[in-house]
């Protein structure tokens, strides 16, 4: 087993690696740029190295500096988390290079999966139910033009590098096909650098599933069930659940093997997230993310298993601490993802916390690296908070979500608490009735109204 983890990143998840670490008797090392002297990852490491000026690119996003502060602490293998480096196979390879293990997937399958026309070709030969759509990249308007008149409208134009919802574009008919082309290559252009596209047919209301996997590296997966994550705002995730409240236990095993068999037989190594939609009892392959999600505690709350641990483990070249019969669920769990934004335009609002006090009590998990008196820098991501509630089943996860946003005081500056607020008040949300689209219509309807 690993002596000391360096964990590549900041906030809730560095916090949420330490915690790992610590229950396994293993050392950490917290990095951080000048603008997180102060933040709760570095008091709770066993140790912090500066690695750079506020700017993500010259500290977490720098891999020199990444190394630098690994040979100087001696740390033997590396966490990423999620975003920043966590999905760059040539980070992983030149960790690799210098004798570092890296946590997570082999360089190989995170180039696989990050580059989605691969992905989905992979998938497809794996078995894997895909969104019906081109082979492959499209060079130009004339190829688009043809290629969605023979899926059918409505189509998506999506970028092959893309993530985190940037370079989509949709075209309900032929007349808006060019504008969406070129605005999804110029996005795509901007935001990876790499202007190319890909269409799919355009599912109008389905359901966002994902299934958990976790591979061992030597050919064994097993998977975890789904993750209901459809309420989204501009593709982002707002609210998390699991179990699904639209998948039985049928269809959670039919999908759930076909995945973990697919993983297995390309020797996948460490956690994995396959994106479905969800539509029609069908689902379609969207997308693998090849590292933790932000989403993950819900499934950890109902398996009741650390998936941190099982990434260290794997990676360490244990076995995993479980097997598929093992696995069971029990009860419900939802995350709300809360950001330190201003309603209703959900404008960044960083700043000073004047008093915080998270929520406790019996199946209440808040992952959060807020304190009283911390100061919000300006330069990173606006998520401060997940707040994760677990109940024997639905109605009881509801009530205690609503008991527990009712303890939470986060004063000082702007957050997206009263937002859940108000969801909880909804018909659609209590029955669990809701595509991907529900959220975008609740929030034009209310900024109408
Ligand atoms: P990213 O990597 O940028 O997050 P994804 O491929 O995971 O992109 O898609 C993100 C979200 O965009 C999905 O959860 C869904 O809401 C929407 N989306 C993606 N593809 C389609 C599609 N073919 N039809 C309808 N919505 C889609």
């Amino acid at each position: 087993m690993f002596r000391k983890i360096l964990i590549a990143n900041r906030g809730e998840i560095a916090l949420r690696v330490v915690r790992a670490c610590r229950e396994m008797g293993i050392k950490s090392v917290a990095v951080h740029s000048t603008a997180d002297s102060d933040a709760m990852h570095v008091r709770m490491a066993d140790e912090a190295i500066c690695i750079g000026p506020a700017p993500s690119v010259e500290s977490y996003l720098s891999v020199p500096a990444i190394i630098s502060a690994c040979e100087i602490s001696g740390a033997d293998a590396i966490h990423p988390g999620y975003g920043f480096l966590s999905e760059n196979a040539n980070f992983v390879q030149i960790v690799e290079d210098h004798d570092i293990t890296f946590i997570g997937p082999s360089a190989e399958h995170i180039r696989m999966m990050g580059d989605k026309i691969t992905a989905k070709e992979t998938m497809k030969a794996l078995g894997v139910p895909c969104v019906p759509g081109s082979d492959g990249g499209v060079a130009d308007l004339d190829a688009a033009r043809r290629i969605a008149g023979e899926i059918g409208y409505p189509v998506i134009i999506k970028a092959t590098a893309g993530g985190g919802g940037r370079g989509m574009k949709l075209a309900r008919d032929a007349a808006a096909l060019d504008n969406a082309f070129r605005g999804a290559r110029n996005e795509a252009k901007a935001a990876f650098g790499n202007d190319e596209v890909y269409i799919e047919k355009y599912l109008d209301t389905p359901r966002h599933i994902e299934i958990q996997v976790f591979g061992d590296g030597r050919g064994n997966a097993v998977h975890l069930g789904e993750r209901d994550c459809s309420l989204q705002r501009r593709h982002q995730k707002v609210l998390e659940e699991a179990p699904g409240p639209a998948i039985d236990e049928a269809t959670r095993a039919r999908i759930g093997a076909i995945c973990a068999e697919a993983v297995a037989k390309i020797g996948y190594r460490g956690a994995g997230t396959i994106e479905f939609l969800y539509e029609n009892g069908e689902f379609f392959f969207i997308e693998m993310n090849t590292r933790l999600q932000v989403e993950h505690p819900v499934t950890e709350a109902i398996f009741n298993v650390d998936l941190v641990r099982e990434q260290i483990r794997v990676a360490a070249g244990e076995p995993l601490s479980f097997t598929q019969d093992e696995l069971r669920i029990t009860g419900h769990a939802i995350e709300v993802r809360i950001n330190a934004e201003k309603l209703p335009n959900f404008s960044p609002c960083p700043g000073l916390v004047n008093t915080f006090h998270a929520p406790g009590g019996l199946g209440v998990r808040m992952d959060s690296a807020l304190y009283g008196g911390y100061r919000i820098p300006p330069y990173y991501d606006s998520l401060v908070a997940k707040l994760i509630v677990h109940g024997r089943d639905r109605p009881e996860a509801l009530a205690r979500l609503r008991r527990a946003l009712g303890e939470l005081i986060i004063d000082g500056i702007d957050t997206t608490v009263p937002l859940f607020f108000d969801l909880l008040e909804e018909h659609d949300i209590q029955r669990g009735d809701y595509t991907i689209h529900w959220l975008e219509k609740f929030l034009a309807e209310r900024l109408a109204g």
